[in-house]
């Protein structure tokens, strides 16, 4: 395939407050991207969801309430993850879990309920609302390890006015270095 691609993603939405203008940032610059959607978002929110299909974007598990899964039971992952599938519907095939908490056992929990977990290389730290400057300057860092970069942004767990005020930016910087946008493949 040419070309370079970067994989913006979404947690913890979605919401009515943020998701929308993420959706409209997106589709002007032609953008393919991933939500991680927490399972009560989703049903409070069916039709975002649905949207974001529409859309042409990924749609990924986040749990259904957000608990730290490395220290939940092995039934409560089990119970999170497959409520948060119903929640969503339809084809979900990515588990991103909560604070990036993961391990062999969640994995192979995951892998149970057809889920494959996926983290991030690039962390914008949106969520500490750093300021518009700040989640550009992160989200445009070289990704830990290299390859493509995994970009992690949030539209949903508080006020999220920064992070839409920094996507434009953050795509066009993108987009000038050569990057296209696309939907994380394990998600599809
Ligand atoms: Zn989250």
């Amino acid at each position: 395939m040419p070309g370079k691609v970067a994989y913006l993603t979404f947690d913890d939405g979605p919401t009515a407050a943020y998701t929308p203008q993420v959706l409209e940032i997106l589709r002007r610059h032609r953008a393919e991207a991933t939500f991680f959607m927490i399972g009560q978002q989703a049903t409070a929110h069916p039709d975002l969801v649905k949207r974001v299909r529409a859309e042409g974007h990924a749609i990924g598990n986040h749990t259904w309430s957000h608990p730290n899964l490395a220290t939940s039971s092995a039934g409560a992952v089990t119970d999170e993850l497959r409520r948060a599938n119903q929640g969503i519907g339809g084809r979900v095939r990515c588990l991103r879990p909560p604070y990036g908490a993961t391990n062999g056992r969640i994995t192979s929990l995951a892998r149970g309920q057809g889920l494959t977990p996926v983290l991030w290389n690039v962390d914008s730290r949106d969520w500490t609302r750093p300021g518009v400057a700040t989640i550009t300057t992160n989200a445009l860092a070289a990704p830990a390890g290299g390859g493509a970069p995994t970009i992690l942004f949030h539209d949903g767990g508080g006020t999220r006015t920064q992070t839409v005020a920094a996507l434009p930016g953050v795509l066009d910087s993108l987009a000038r270095r050569g990057y296209r946008f696309d939907t994380l493949p394990v998600c599809r």
